[in-house]
């Protein structure tokens, strides 16, 4: 048997011959023809207000932290339980981060702890939703629009992700998106601003194009262009779109591939679930998933050590997720809340199994053997 990577970038095809073509293009810089076929294709298929692709998700999140106005004394709600950007994009604006705890039955933020976090200088909530699956969008839209909080979505994991058949993405005034190598479609690096609130277009094109009105003179609107703002260099080179857009054509059938696999982890490990094992996924039937993650929730930290080692003696590699960001050491000496007691499990007994394009469905099958195999001898033992 040939071990089983976690995860293994799929290339679908045609990302050279499109690189190629810019090339020959002329045009290599950013906001090109590919960086804007791959800005419509998400406006049109997901009706996204409108779309700037960016170098990374990191970046995404940068924009959406200056686009919302945060500042110094400015309070931002998001789980603890997510990766560093999500966090760091806001405390580069000198924001406060208010940490949240996860849900008891998965790792989403727990949205009946938002209201208590609430305090006059919040001004925003940051939802991420964890593994592809969305958080409880309803009750969090009605939060935002109530207390008149400002809703970014981290969709970094749910491209193609919906939750009452709305796609991740589309309830925030902005989302972000990555395609970094790990996720379901891929630029190496890469990532996407989905904007929603038309009040935040014209700015959020200044932003993207280094504080200029650059896209404003491009379209003819004005004669020169000049510095006019903050921002940065999000953009990223057509090489990346090009990329891209290749990996875009065939997200169909990669999303139809990954689920599969997804849905036979389910019905495999249900069985060791029943017995009273493991935990698998639990979600809402209001959310449907992308097939980005599959994890399992061991019963304590030492459990899922002893089998994720016994899956690596079989050439499996399955790998542990975020510690919390409210402990991290850059941010624990910060942290003024209460302890996040999910956030905490999670960090010591949640286990992703390897999922990638090109596995096979035996590879599925093997490794929900060998897990049955460990937790059996774990059992009697
Ligand atoms: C991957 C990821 C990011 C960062 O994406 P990059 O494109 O690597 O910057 C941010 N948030 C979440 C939840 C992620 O999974």
């Amino acid at each position: 048997m040939e071990p089983i990577p976690y995860n293994k970038p799929f290339l679908c095809g045609n990302e050279i011959k499109y690189i190629r073509e810019a090339v020959k293009s002329g045009k290599i810089s950013g906001n090109g023809a590919f960086t804007q076929k791959c800005q419509r294709f998400f406006e049109d298929k997901y009706g996204f207000g409108k779309c700037l692709m960016t170098s990374s998700c990191t970046d995404a999140l940068e924009m959406a932290a200056i686009l919302s106005g945060v500042g110094e004394g400015d309070e931002v709600i998001m789980p603890s339980y997510t990766f560093v950007s999500t966090a760091l994009a806001f405390a580069r604006q000198n924001a406060t981060i208010v940490f949240a705890d996860s849900r008891d039955d998965n790792p989403n933020i727990d949205e009946n702890q938002i209201e208590s976090l609430i305090t006059p200088r919040t001004k925003v909530i940051v939802a991420v939703h964890y593994a592809g699956f969305c958080c409880n969008m309803d009750k969090i839209c009605e939060i935002a629009r109530h207390r008149n909080l400002i809703l970014i979505e981290d969709a970094a994991q749910a491209f193609d992700s919906y939750y009452n058949e709305r796609p991740a993405g589309s309830f925030g005034a902005m989302a972000t998106f990555s395609f970094h190598e790990t996720k379901n479609i891929i630029s190496g690096e890469g990532g996407m601003l989905a904007i929603n609130d038309p009040k935040l277009f014209s700015r959020a094109e200044i932003i993207w194009e280094k504080g200029t009105n650059r896209a404003d003179f491009s379209r003819g609107k004005v004669s020169k262009y000049q510095w006019v703002d903050i921002g940065s260099s999000f953009l990223p080179s057509e090489l990346i779109s090009a990329f891209l857009y290749a990996q875009i054509e065939k997200s169909g059938q990669i999303q139809l591939k990954r689920l599969k696999l997804w849905n036979l982890y389910y019905k495999l490990l249900k069985p060791l679930e029943d017995k009273g094992y493991i935990s698998l996924p639990h979600h809402s039937s209001e959310s449907s998933g992308n097939g980005h993650i599959f994890y399992i929730v061991c019963k304590n930290a030492k459990q899922r050590k002893k089998i994720a080692d016994y899956l690596g003696e079989k050439q499996i590699l399955a790998v542990t997720h975020y510690l919390g960001l409210h402990k991290s050491p850059y941010f624990k000496e910060r942290y003024t809340g209460a302890p996040l007691r999910n956030c905490d499990r999670y960090e010591d007994t949640l286990l992703r199994l390897p999922l990638y394009y090109e596995m096979r469905l035996e590879d599925v099958k093997y490794v929900c053997s060998t897990l049955g195999d460990i937790l059996d001898y774990l059992n009697v033992k």
